[in-house]
Order: C-alpha cells, then sequence, then structure tokens
C-alpha cells in the first residue's frame, strides 16, 4: 500500500503527452496499485498516473464515491487507452480535478464514447460508456494527453477561476525547478 502525493497544476506531467506503456510488468502493476490507493485514500472518481508524477498512459476510474445504484460496477483500470467512437451528441455537466482541487466547472463532452485499451491482465477490452461514466473516462483519457478540465471552461468560466488557477502557479513556481501552465 503505497499512497501517493497528488501533483498539482503547474507540474509538467500534467501538460507532457504520457509515454505508452510497452509491457506490464512489476513497476507497472505497483503504479495501478499506487493510483488505487491514492485514489480510495483521497476520494474521488478517478485518477491517472500523470497526476501522481508519472508519464505513463495508465489511469483508473471508479464511480462507486457517487453512491447511485446506476454506478455500480462502473470501476475499469485502463492502460493504453483509445476512443474509438465518441457520439456527436454532447452535454455539459460539473467536473472537478484532484490536481486542482478546489475548482469546479462546466465542461461539455460527447455523451456517449467507446474506449479501447488494455487490462493489468494484459487482455485488449472495449467498453462502450454513457453519462457521467463516459464523461469521468473522458476526462482521465485527457491527462493521458497533457489535457485538463479547465481547457473547456468558457472565457467567462475561466475568468470566474482565473485567480485560484494562478495561484496553483504561483505555489508550484516555488517548488518546481519548471512549471508548465
Ligand atoms: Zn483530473
Amino acid at each position: 500500500m503505497a499512497i501517493q502525493k497528488i501533483v498539482s497544476y503547474g507540474h509538467p506531467a500534467l501538460r507532457r503527452p504520457a509515454q505508452k506503456v510497452t509491457e506490464i510488468n512489476d513497476e507497472i502493476l505497483q503504479i495501478i496499485q499506487d493510483l488505487k490507493d491514492t485514489l480510495k485514500h483521497i476520494g474521488g472518481l478517478g485518477l491517472a498516473a500523470p497526476q501522481i508524477g508519472i508519464e505513463k498512459q495508465i489511469f483508473i476510474a471508479d464511480l462507486s464515491l457517487m453512491n447511485d445504484k446506476k454506478y455500480i460496477g462502473n470501476k475499469i483500470t485502463f492502460i493504453n487507452p483509445e476512443i474509438i467512437y465518441s457520439s456527436k451528441k454532447t452535454d455539459t455537466d460539473t467536473e472537478g480535478c484532484l490536481s486542482l482541487i478546489d475548482i469546479r466547472g462546466h465542461v461539455c463532452r460527447p455523451i456517449k464514447i467507446k474506449m479501447k485499451g488494455l487490462m493489468p491482465s494484459g487482455t485488449m477490452r472495449t467498453i462502450e460508456t454513457f453519462g457521467y461514466y463516459a464523461r469521468v473516462l473522458q476526462h482521465e483519457y485527457d491527462h493521458l494527453h497533457g489535457k485538463l478540465f479547465i481547457d473547456y471552461f468558457s472565457p467567462e468560466e475561466y475568468e470566474k477561476n482565473k485567480d485560484q488557477i494562478s495561484k496553483y502557479l504561483k505555489e508550484n513556481k516555488k517548488i518546481l525547478p519548471e512549471i508548465l501552465e
């Protein structure tokens, strides 16, 4: 059991595209376990490896915190995921992120997606998801490509959160040799 520190906005790992996993070995399985331990400890719906400073294409999602029957079983670990279908139909809902913990905002995303990727066992799996589960998977997928939910904010929403967003950068400037906005 190893709870890792979650890096916050400004940390370069959140903006650089993560590397594909080439082999599922003990190191990768340990990263997955760390992601699970960290998410469970902090309480959240999903966590991507770059959020613990590891630039690899791995994320986990677990909607059990939603405390809603319809999300039972909406739990997955994806390695090297790809979105192979996105619906034209979109909806807008509120999102938050463990790397920008006090910011919430509206994000418009496709309502339905198909995602394909490796399971920790090494088998390839494709899942079709709707609604909030599809939203969480897309949010985590974005983390593997240097994209953050604040990138989808309207100019008004961004403006509303601007002070808070720049606070992260200011804090990180003090402790990191390099920051990426
Ligand atoms: Zn996030």
